[in-house]
């Protein structure tokens, strides 16, 4: 298959949507990561988004949606709160898992009786689902397991020849993937940390929890609230440790042939090669670089990478979630 590249303009929107409404797979650009976007109506197409990411056949997709009408036909029994998170958060980086419609099949849905729902805010994704009149189900287009794509060169990297375009839009402003919260339970639970924080969330919803997935491993055979969380992602292939406390600097410079991935405030400290991923007075910054920076680590040729954590609040906690996931849970507290 050959991947065609679309320009973010006009013709490459009109030229996007008419393959998705022919069942193809076309990787666009969105504020949080690239997705990997299919007609959600569309099981063949949606067979073929799992299949060109090698994606586990559990792990259910986010439906975007560009306006309110097609949140009432993906969804249903939805109750006022998410539309008070709606109106607060949407267009933009919060997803909603709610009761879903039989419109969704359990392909999308990966058998549950629940659909994840977003309505991104990022100019491109909001006009290619607006002239294709199609709810999207998109996963990041990355292939499973690897840091999600930022950029579009990030998906050429990973998808070229497996699927029948990419959008070649601006880097994403946000850099990860969405919050993720459930609606569809008893009370509401945060599901996986995002750009729209749980300090926000808070404000509309009072009583969210946070699973316990979000910052720690589950235990083998345990039930995961959100299938994505049980998986191995966002790895190097190099070995990668985050390592918490302050005398980072003084940690890694008494280590041999590894990699520092650290802020910009100690990066001077700091003697062994090093990557600076953002400043820790602003975390909006290593969200940004987050994935890029993971999937440079393994150019460097290292043994080991130590990745210095940020704060677990605000978007730091979204960028603690993906990190730890990245060193497969080894976490050294200085
Ligand atoms: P990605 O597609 O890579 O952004 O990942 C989507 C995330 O949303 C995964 O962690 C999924 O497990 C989660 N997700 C999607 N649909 C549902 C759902 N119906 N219930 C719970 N989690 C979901
Ligand atoms: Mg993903």
């Amino acid at each position: 298959m050959i991947t065609q590249k679309l320009n973010a303009d006009r013709q490459g929107i009109n030229t996007a949507a008419e393959i998705l409404k022919n069942g193809g797979v076309v990787a666009i650009p969105t504020e949080t990561v690239y997705g990997l976007a299919a007609n959600a109506y569309d099981e063949k197409a949606i067979k073929a988004v799992f299949k060109a990411k090698g994606r586990p056949q559990d792990n259910p997709l986010i439906v975007h949606i560009s306006d309110m009408e097609m949140l009432n036909e993906v969804a249903e029994d939805i109750p006022k709160t998410a539309f008070r998170c709606a109106e607060k958060f949407w267009p933009g980086p919060l997803t909603m898992v709610l009761k879903r419609s039989d419109k969704i099949s359990d392909c999308v849905s990966a058998g549950l009786s629940t659909v994840a729902v977003r309505m991104p805010s990022e100019q491109t994704a909001h006009k290619i689902i607006k002239e294709s009149r199609l709810p999207l189900a998109a996963p990041s287009a990355n292939v499973s397991g690897k840091p999600s794509p930022t950029t579009y060169t990030h998906v050429i990297n990973d998808l070229d020849g497996k699927i029948d375009a990419v959008v070649m839009g601006a880097e994403c402003t946000v850099g990860v993937e969405s919050t993720v919260i459930t609606l569809a339970g008893e009370h509401p639970v945060l599901l996986r940390p995002g750009a729209v924080t749980i300090e926000q969330l808070k404000e509309i919803l009072p009583d969210i929890t946070v699973d316990k997935a979000v910052l720690s491993e589950l235990a083998p055979g345990q039930k995961a609230a959100s299938p994505g969380m049980k998986y191995k992602h966002y790895a190097p292939q190099t070995e990668t440790f985050l390592v918490e406390g302050e005398n980072f600097a003084d940690f890694v410079n008494t280590k041999q042939n590894a990699l520092a991935v650290c802020f910009a405030e100690e990066s001077e400290q700091i003697k062994i090669p090093k990557i600076v991923y953002g400043t820790n007075t602003n975390p909006e910054t290593f969200a940004n670089k987050l994935f890029g920076v993971l999937r440079e680590v393994d150019k460097t040729g290292v043994k080991t990478v130590f990745v210095h954590a940020p704060e677990k609040s605000g978007v730091g906690l979204a960028v603690y979630n993906r990190l730890i996931r990245a060193a497969a849970f080894k976490v050294i507290k200085l």
